[in-house]
């Protein structure tokens, strides 16, 4: 598939530090998840590189900082504008490696360029407060400024934007970067960053490490433990954001943490049947399923289980599964064969304690697992407390809107959530009700660059996007002024 792009120069196999690719002694595969097949080989970069591009961000620092906004928005608006123009490129690179379907691979472009226009705008708007005096031969203000050398650590669910939607505010602010890409997909994240030099985002302010799965628990340790680092933003599972954590604890790093979920999606008796299906679809198995707001759990209210469950599954049996190049395919292959074993076992679990199998339940040849539905689930099974990260939905029955609450609510997890009502009053109080830093109502895709994207409990850290989202970038300065 790579053959086929229309600017080769955008398949990078280096690494960038202080704005030079850096190739390094060794090397790792990139391969595509639908067909086995070699992509590229990737610089196998460690500690030391860490140290030299974190180092090449905080020499360039105080130049980028110095910038006035307006001037750092015309930079990212340009790269805004390139990441456009080359949609179809960075999504061919994005379906080959991780394996989404074309036109969602397109859809992940357009949406991650979208941090980079948005935050763009907010680089103009980073406003202090002035505020009134408690004497008046004083005068009270707050500035608001950048916080220095940034790190990001992101995931290959989303291997465009989840980077942007972290560099993009803090390039916005006035911080420099350095990325660590998941090991599965560097090769859409090295395209982003050739596409934001040629922008002019200047040497230093934008670093990428590259690195194997071992190579990225070390680079890690060095963009955690290095004290110019002062903040540290990571997309990822839980458990390695739990060790990201421990590992900044000595530096008292900022952190944004976007973990795991285990997402609700309810369907009451009063609601919009059909559409409360095409929201199930959407939201559940949108990337086969491998995204941390994907529904985990589906609770249908007693009264329209059966025809909720029997239209869902009649279009779940109807996807198309294969490799995302193909036309008219809706779901591709899982990221690596860890994931099939998660799905299977889940399965198996829930077929085990009296699971019924709708539609799938099996893997195909490769890396493919059918697109799975499972009625009669119950709160013993795996599929009620683990994230599958997998086409696989499980059908709990309820009778009451607070025991559809309580089932929600009884994780440790509170990202994303989702219900259909009809009902006005119904629709605040289960609202307001839900542990959830998000909440769809009526609908099974909430995510845009302008909202709050985050989640509550173990779910993570702060917020990403909308205008609260350079806020994290920023620390609030207050100035006292005397002798007026
Ligand atoms: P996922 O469940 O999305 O695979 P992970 O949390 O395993 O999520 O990985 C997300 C990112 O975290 C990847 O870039 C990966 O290389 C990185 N990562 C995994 N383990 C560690 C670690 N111990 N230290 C630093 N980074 C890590």
């Amino acid at each position: 598939p790579l053959a086929l792009l229309k600017d080769p120069s955008l398949l990078k196999t280096g690494s960038f530090i202080n704005g030079d690719w850096v190739q390094g002694t060794a090397s790792f595969a990139v391969e595509d998840p639908a067909t086995g097949a070699h992509l590229a080989d990737v610089a196998r970069l460690g500690r030391s590189e860490a140290r030299q591009a974190i180092d090449a961000a905080n020499a360039a620092l105080p130049a980028w900082r110095g910038k006035t906004g307006k001037e750092r928005h015309a930079i990212l608006l340009q790269w805004f504008r390139l990441l456009m123009e080359n949609q179809e490129d960075i999504a061919r690179i994005m379906t080959a490696e991780q394996g989404k379907p074309f036109a969602e691979a397109k859809g992940e472009v357009a949406y991650g360029a979208s941090f980079v226009e948005w935050f763009a705008e907010e680089a103009k708007r980073t406003n202090g407060e002035t505020l009134p005096q408690f004497d008046n031969n004083r005068r009270l203000l707050v500035i608001k400024q950048p916080i220095g050398v940034c790190a990001a650590i992101t995931p290959w669910n989303f291997p465009l934007a989840m980077i942007t939607r972290k560099v993009a505010p803090a390039l916005a602010a006035g911080c420099t970067v350095v990325i660590k890409p998941a090991e599965l997909t560097p090769l859409t994240a090295l395209a982003a960053i050739e596409l934001a030099q040629r922008a002019g985002i200047p040497a230093g302010v934008l670093n990428i490490v590259t690195s194997d799965a071992q190579g990225s628990i070390d680079i890690g340790k060095e963009l955690c433990e290095n004290d110019t680092v002062r903040h540290l933003s990571f997309t990822g599972s839980t458990e390695v954001g739990r060790i990201l954590m421990q590992q900044c604890a000595p530096t008292i790093k900022k952190l944004a943490l976007e973990l795991g979920g285990n997402a609700p999606f309810i369907v009451f008796d009063d609601a919009d049947i059909d559409s409360a299906v095409e929201g199930a679809i959407a939201s559940k198995y949108r990337n086969a399923g491998q995204t941390c707001v994907c529904a985990n759990r589906l609770y249908v209210q007693d009264g329209v289980y059966d025809r909720f469950v029997e239209k869902f599954a009649a279009r779940v049996a109807a996807f198309k599964v294969g490799n995302g190049f193909e036309d008219g395919v809706v779901q591709g292959p899982l990221i690596e064969p860890a994931a099939l074993d998660k799905v299977q076992s889940h399965v198996d679990d829930a077929v085990a304690k009296g699971g019924k199998v709708l539609t799938g339940g099996q893997r195909l040849e490769g890396q493919f697992f059918e697109p799975t539905v499972i009625a009669n689930a119950t709160a013993d099974m795996k599929v009620a407390r683990e994230e599958t990260f997998g086409p696989l939905a499980p059908v709990f029955r309820f009778q009451t809107e607070q025991e559809a609450i309580d089932a929600a609510n009884a994780t440790e997890f509170g990202l994303a959530s989702y219900f259909y009502s009809r009902d006005v009053g119904r629709i605040f109080r289960v609202g307001e009700a839900l542990e959830y830093g998000m909440v769809g109502i009526n609908v099974g895709i909430i995510a845009t660059e302008h909202v709050p994207f985050g989640g509550v409990k173990q779910s993570g850290l702060g917020r990403e996007g909308s205008h609260h989202g350079i806020d994290e970038y920023l620390e609030l300065k207050y100035l006292c002024l005397g002798d007026i």
